[in-house]
């Protein structure tokens, strides 16, 4: 079976799912961290990305791992641990540009497919029910204000790093960018599927909106049971 969980940034999308993955025993894929990797990878590579022979070669020397250390995801890169690197906020301002491009969105594809093959999962992410899955057994699209959506960012990167001193009007204005660059490309645009839950997290907590999703959950495998 599987789960998506598409929305904006801020939203809660990852934290809620987590605790619905382990609510449920399902596992579990952040694929943000997956475009912020292969951001991460260009850029250190010093690539052209306006070059396409570049950018396949790129895609070719990918290599993306999750490995869990002390119950926490790390995410490898061709063997180093980039999963600390990958939330930082510059790089988080570049990965838009990297996830428009085609032959990155290619590239990626059947690295989702292959995580979500014989396993119950969840996956979280901009277009995970309408391109990669569209045929999931249960869509979830979160909401939320961008005040909102900043001010939990915000939080997030002034815990995470408090050296980088960010403030929440440069927070609220990247989240406003990533948006737009998000949702008006041209290639799986960040957009609700039309058979997609919409819950808007703006005044709920967490427990609340993963409560929402078991309920929902519930309601699909009593239904699925009956109907055999
Ligand atoms: O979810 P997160 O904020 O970590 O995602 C970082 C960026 O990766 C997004 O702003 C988006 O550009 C890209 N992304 C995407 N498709 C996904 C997941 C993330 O384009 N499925």
């Amino acid at each position: 079976m599987i789960i998506t969980i598409d929305g904006p940034a801020g939203t809660g999308k990852s934290t809620c799912a987590i605790r619905l993955a382990e609510k449920i025993n399902f596992i579990y894929f952040d694929t943000g961290a997956l475009y912020r990797a292969i951001c991460l990878f260009a850029i250190n590579s010093k690539i052209n990305i306006d070059c396409k022979d570049s950018l396949k070669k790129l895609v070719s020397r990918f290599k993306f791992q999750i490995k869990e250390i002390n119950k926490v995801p790390h995410y490898f890169v061709n063997d180093i641990d980039v999963t600390n690197e990958i939330r930082s906020p510059q790089l988080t301002l570049q990965v838009s540009k990297f996830a428009s491009l085609e032959t990155v969105r290619n590239a990626l594809k059947p690295i989702q497919y292959d995580f979500g093959k014989n396993c119950n999962s969840i996956f979280d992410g901009r277009d995970l029910g309408t391109a990669i899955f569209p045929e999931a057994d249960i869509k979830f699209f979160l909401t939320a204000s961008s005040y909102i959506r900043a001010e939990r960012r915000h939080q997030e990167l002034i815990t995470k790093f408090p050296d980088k001193r960010v403030t929440f009007e440069q927070t609220l204005s990247d989240i406003n960018q990533r948006d737009y660059q998000d949702s008006t490309r041209t290639c799986a645009p960040l957009k609700k599927a039309h058979d997609a839950i919409e819950i808007d997290t703006t005044t709920k907590t967490i427990e609340e909106v993963v409560g929402l999703m078991e309920k929902y959950y519930i309601e699909v495998i009593t239904h699925k049971t009956k109907g055999k």
